[in-house]
């Protein structure tokens, strides 16, 4: 009999594919594009990726189309709000956080108006393509407000004079200062992540999906983690080992022909920091290596 195979649901075009793409590659996946680009056949695993619009993954998981899915939050959040608000209750499993797609969902306010919190949005019309996430935001802070939704161009209606102001998403704002808009409160903080289907899934799935979440913790933890190897003096061991983030126990290795030093080498399952390694060597370390790690199983 054929193995099952799962299907993976992925943004086509746009801010989350080549991140979305290159993490499955990193977990080993192989893949051939098929002739209409819609769907990545797995070659070494019993995968497929489903490229489909970025808002129609929730949906294709919670419709158990799909096995997984890789989505930003925002979007997540919004669908839920929906599903729920249609009285669906079987939704989506949210199951890792990624470390790609960082943005936020903020109001972006005329320059010229000015904005004290959430009561400054009191009988405001509010742009934006969340209407559900903004919606619950004015609820929970008991400010009546319009909300105005746009499925694109946001940052243009209060110009159109469609708007007072608008919520959209925003990495660097630079968006938003070139429609003469700034930042106000965050009403989101977002990055991707991978939700799985309502619905269980035959055995053979299950053990393939569980060994892809250990090979994406796998990447996820290598991305953040380096090897680090210095020298330095056994007085200023405790020190050093301090200084060195998230690492465990270190390996100290003793140097030929020297008693005063030894050679520390530990793997920093955070990012180092050129401020890091400036403050080992003035706790006297030298000789300091920084090694990116390959791949790492815990
Ligand atoms: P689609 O055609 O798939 O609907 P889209 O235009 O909705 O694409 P993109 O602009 O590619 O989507 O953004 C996809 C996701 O990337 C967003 O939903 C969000 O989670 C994330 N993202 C990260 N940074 C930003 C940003 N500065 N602006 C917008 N989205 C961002
Ligand atoms: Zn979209």
């Amino acid at each position: 009999m054929e193995q099952p195979r799962i299907k993976i649901a992925v943004q086509k075009s746009g801010r989350l594919t080549d991140h979305s793409m290159e993490l499955l590659t990193r977990c080993g996946l192989s893949y051939s594009r098929g002739r209409d680009q819609l769907i990545c056949y797995g070659e070494n695993m019993p995968m497929d990726v489903l490229l489909v619009r970025d808002d129609d993954i929730p949906g294709l998981v919670q419709e158990d189309v799909c096995d997984l899915g890789i989505v930003g939050m925002n979007v997540l959040e919004e669908a839920r709000l929906d599903l729920q608000s249609q009285g669906v209750n079987n939704l989506f499993n949210q199951i890792r956080l990624l470390d790609f797609g960082h943005c936020r969902l903020s109001f972006g306010v005329p320059v010229d108006e000015a904005y004290e919190g959430p009561q400054s949005l009191t009988g405001k019309r509010i742009a934006t393509s969340y209407p559900r996430i903004v919606g619950k935001y004015l609820e929970r802070h008991g400010v009546p407000g319009t909300v105005v939704t746009f499925s694109g161009a946001v940052e243009l209606a209060p110009r159109l004079g469609k708007a007072d102001l608008i919520c959209d998403l925003v990495s660097t704002g630079a968006t938003l200062k070139a429609h003469s808009l700034y930042e106000a409160d965050t009403v989101l903080e977002s990055r991707a992540a991978i939700i799985q289907t309502p619905l269980d899934v035959c055995p053979e799935k299950e053990a393939w999906i569980q060994r892809l979440l250990q090979r994406i913790g796998g990447v996820l933890q290598v991305r953040e983690s380096k090897y680090i190897m210095l020298h330095a003096p056994r007085n200023a061991l405790g020190e050093v080992r301090e200084l060195l983030p998230g690492s465990e126990a270190p390996t100290i290795i003793p140097l030929e022909g020297r008693d005063d030093k030894v050679a520390v080498h530990a793997v920093c399952r955070e990012n180092i920091f050129w401020e890091t390694l400036e403050d080992l060597k003035e706790a006297g370390a030298s000789a300091i290596l920084v090694i990116p790690v390959e791949k790492m199983l815990a």
